[in-house]
C-alpha cells in the first residue's frame, strides 16, 4: 500500500512539475510579447531634497500590465526576465521611456520638473556590447540632457569583474550620465570598488532605514555611511523612508536626499506631473 501511495504521490508531483513548467513557458512567452504589445509601464517615485522637501529627482520603476494577471510589480517578473535574458530588452525600453517622459516634463513644466531620472539596470546589461550606444541613443532621440540621467546598478553587479565593469562605466560617464550604487550595504560589498569604480551616487538600502528610530547602533552606521559618501564627494540617497521620525533623524545626520512612501509613492508619470504642477503653483 505504501508503494502504491508513493507512486500516486510521485504522479501528483510529476503532474505539478509539468504544470509549473507549462506555466513558466507561458509566462515567458507572454513576457516576451509584453514589450511589443505595450504592456509595460513606467511608474515614477520622487527623490526629495531633505532640507527643502522638494522633489529633485525621480526613479523609474517598471510595472507590467499583464492582461491575464493584472498589474505586476517588478518582483513578479524581473527574476524570470533575468533568467531568460529578456531583461536587457525590458531595461532598454524603460531607459527610452523614462528619458522621454522626463524630457517631456522638463519641456512642459520646467518649474516642477525633476533635475534627474534614475533608471535601474540589471547585471546582464553590462554584457550588452552596445550598452553605451543604447544609452547615447536614448539621450539623443529624446533630447534629455545627459546630466539628467542616472543609471542605478547594484553592488553585486560591481563585484563581477571590476576591471571590465570600470571600463564600461567609464564609457558611460564619458557621455555625461551618472552612476548610482543601488541598495548600498546589502551586497557582499568590498569598499574596493569605491576606489576603482567611477560612482556618483550611493543609495542606502531600505533595510538600514527601517528600524532607524530607537536603534542607536544603526543610526551610527547610517551616519558613517553618509559621511563616507560625502567625503568621497558623492550624493547619498536614503531609500525606504516611511515615517517623519526617520526623516528627522536623517536630517539631523545631514542626509541630503531621501526617497520613500512617506515622501511619495511610485505612480504613473502623468499623475505625478499633474500633482507636482499643482503644488508648484501654490
Ligand atoms: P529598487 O531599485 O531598490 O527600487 C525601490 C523599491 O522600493 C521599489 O519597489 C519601490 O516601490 C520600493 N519602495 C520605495 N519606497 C519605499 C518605502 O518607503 N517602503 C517600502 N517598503 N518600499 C519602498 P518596486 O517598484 O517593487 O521595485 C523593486 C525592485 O525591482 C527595484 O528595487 C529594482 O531593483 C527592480 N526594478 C524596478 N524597475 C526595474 C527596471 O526597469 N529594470 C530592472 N532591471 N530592475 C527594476
Ligand atoms: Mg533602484
Ligand atoms: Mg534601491
Ligand atoms: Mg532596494
Amino acid at each position: 500500500a505504501a508503494k502504491a501511495r508513493g507512486k500516486a504521490c510521485y504522479q501528483v508531483f510529476e503532474t505539478r512539475m509539468h504544470e509549473q513548467l507549462l506555466d513558466r513557458l507561458d509566462s515567458e512567452s507572454r513576457l516576451r510579447d509584453a514589450v511589443h504589445r505595450g504592456e509595460l509601464r513606467v511608474d515614477l517615485q520622487p527623490v526629495v531634497e531633505v532640507a527643502t522637501r522638494r522633489t529633485r529627482g525621480v526613479e523609474a520603476l517598471v510595472r507590467w500590465a499583464d492582461p491575464e494577471r493584472g498589474l505586476q510589480p517588478p518582483g513578479a517578473f524581473i527574476p524570470l526576465a533575468e533568467e531568460t535574458g529578456l531583461i536587457t530588452e525590458i531595461d532598454r525600453w524603460m531607459l527610452n521611456e523614462a528619458c522621454r517622459l522626463v524630457r517631456e516634463w522638463q519641456r512642459t513644466a520646467p518649474e516642477s520638473a525633476p533635475a534627474w531620472v534614475s533608471v535601474n539596470l540589471s547585471a546582464a546589461n553590462l554584457e550588452v556590447p552596445d550598452l553605451t550606444d543604447r544609452v547615447a541613443y536614448a539621450l539623443a532621440s529624446t533630447g534629455l540632457p545627459p546630466e539628467s540621467l542616472v543609471l542605478e546598478l547594484t553592488e553585486t553587479v560591481l563585484m563581477r569583474d571590476l576591471a571590465v565593469t570600470a571600463t564600461r562605466l567609464e564609457e558611460l560617464r564619458e557621455l555625461g550620465v551618472r552612476i548610482a550604487i543601488d541598495d548600498f550595504g546589502t551586497g557582499y560589498s568590498s569598499l574596493g570598488y569605491l576606489r576603482d569604480i567611477p560612482v556618483d551616487v550611493l543609495k542606502v538600502d531600505r533595510s538600514f532605514i527601517t528600524g532607524l528610530a530607537g536603534n542607536e547602533r544603526q543610526q551610527q552606521l547610517v551616519s558613517a555611511v553618509l559621511q563616507l559618501g560625502h567625503t568621497l564627494g558623492l550624493k547619498v540617497v536614503a531609500e525606504g523612508v516611511e515615517t517623519e521620525e526617520q526623516l528627522a533623524l536623517l536630517a539631523a545626520m545631514d542626509c541630503r536626499y531621501a526617497q520613500g512612501y512617506h515622501l511619495g509613492r511610485p505612480e504613473p508619470a502623468a499623475d505625478l506631473m499633474r500633482r507636482s504642477a499643482a503644488v508648484s503653483v501654490i
